[in-house]
């Protein structure tokens, strides 16, 4: 009797396990900060491509001045596009590998941007590898980026992934699930930041303090409004993160003060209707004059029919391996707000699993990792 294509895919990952751990120690030890050393970022980048090239894929450069260069890996043909996301910058400043190297215990992968999300990128690879010596094809063009600078918020980037994801029928993001095997990431909030400068009057705080426009007094005003915005029935939250003012132990009103506020909202509609209350803010003190910077980030990755949809399939793939997915709605962003933004079908957390991102604990589950290479196998091979 002959395999079913599932049963023949998990099969493979299975006994390539080891194979797919020697590659992801090779990636982690290859350090890549997102900014302060190029040139190590590179060597990283450059590891990816070549496995990339050496499956068939054509890789083209995107040079970068400031954070590793980025790549896009082209493979098949067809001609409506699979487009994959991941990031290979971490956010663990170079010799952390020192303090925190490549290690493999209690069935944990510890290391630097194992789960998050270097992980993900051997996993892609291992998927095409597999369908590959089964002779089994992707159904589309895939084009797969690899991203430098996503910790940093995808300055240079965010572009690029926008364009990519609108010529594309789906964006697939390889970010980490969480820690269970079929967590994935069904929706993420939107991010909204503002600076606020109070402009206004400096004076002696003893000598002629009605001379002055305070900027503290004026700030200390917003705070409650900014703070009546949050909206816990709708998940928005909106929060002071920076305060300053003035210099201690001097006797003076300042004549300027900063504030930075980060606003979160899981709906578009919602988000903008914080926007649009930030930026109607209006001083209450005399002769103080507000400056309002900033705006959108991020939209949120929204849980949308088409996004169900797309987690459906998704989930039905899962459960051919013995496995079912959970959707989970996350504050924090990725490059999928950039597609979903760019109005791209899109489902996120579709990487390894683990637990702890940015953190000295950060590990991946080594008995996820064949099914979770077979589910995004499955999806190259049918979406
Ligand atoms: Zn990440």
């Amino acid at each position: 009797m002959t395999m079913r294509d599932p049963n023949r895919i998990l099969a493979a990952a299975k006994e390539r396990l080891d194979r797919f751990l020697d590659l992801l120690r090779q990636a982690v030890e290859r350090e890549s900060p997102t900014y302060g050393d190029k040139q190590a970022s590179d060597a990283c980048g450059r590891f990816f491509q070549k496995l990339f090239e050496d499956l068939g894929c054509t890789v083209s450069v995107i040079r970068q001045p400031d954070c590793g260069d980025q790549y896009i890996a082209e493979y098949g043909d067809g001609p409506e596009s699979l487009f994959l996301v991941g990031h290979y910058d971490t956010v663990f400043p170079m010799g952390t590998l020192k303090t925190m190297p490549w290690r493999i215990e209690d069935g944990k992968a510890h290391g630097p941007g194992a789960l998050d999300m270097k992980g993900g990128f051997i996993q892609c690879w291992q998927a095409l590898a597999i369908l590959r010596d089964l002779g089994l094809p992707p159904k589309r063009k895939l084009r797969i980026f690899f991203n430098s600078d996503e910790e940093a918020g995808s300055p240079s980037s965010r572009e690029r992934i926008m364009a990519e994801a609108r010529s594309s029928m789906y964006s697939l993001i390889l970010e980490p699930g969480l820690k269970n095997l079929g967590d994935v990431k069904s929706s993420r909030s939107g991010r909204a930041v503002y600076k606020i400068i109070a402009h206004g009057r400096a004076a002696h705080s003893g000598i002629e303090p009605h001379k002055a426009a305070s900027p503290i007094l004026e700030l200390a005003r917003l705070i409650p409004a900014l703070d009546a915005l949050n909206t816990p029935a709708l998940k928005t939250t909106v929060a002071p993160t920076f305060l300053n003012a003035g210099v201690d132990n001097t006797a003076t009103i300042p004549g300027e003060g900063r504030l930075t506020v980060d606003v979160r909202c899981t709906v578009a509609e919602e988000l903008e209707r914080i926007c649009a209350a930030i930026e109607g803010l209006r001083p209450t003190v005399p002769d103080v004059r507000l400056e309002i910077i900033g705006g959108v980030e991020k939209a949120p990755l929204e849980y949308t029919e088409q996004n169900r949809a797309l987690f459906r399939r998704a989930d039905a793939l899962a459960r051919e391996l013995g496995f079912a997915l959970t959707g989970h709605a996350i504050g924090g962003g990725s490059d999928g707000n950039f597609t979903a933004m760019a109005g791209a079908v899109t489902l996120d957390g579709l990487g390894l699993t683990g637990e702890f991102s940015h953190n000295e604990k950060e590990y991946v589950v080594l008995e996820h990792i064949p099914l979770r290479v077979a589910l995004l196998a499955r999806l190259l091979q049918t979406l």
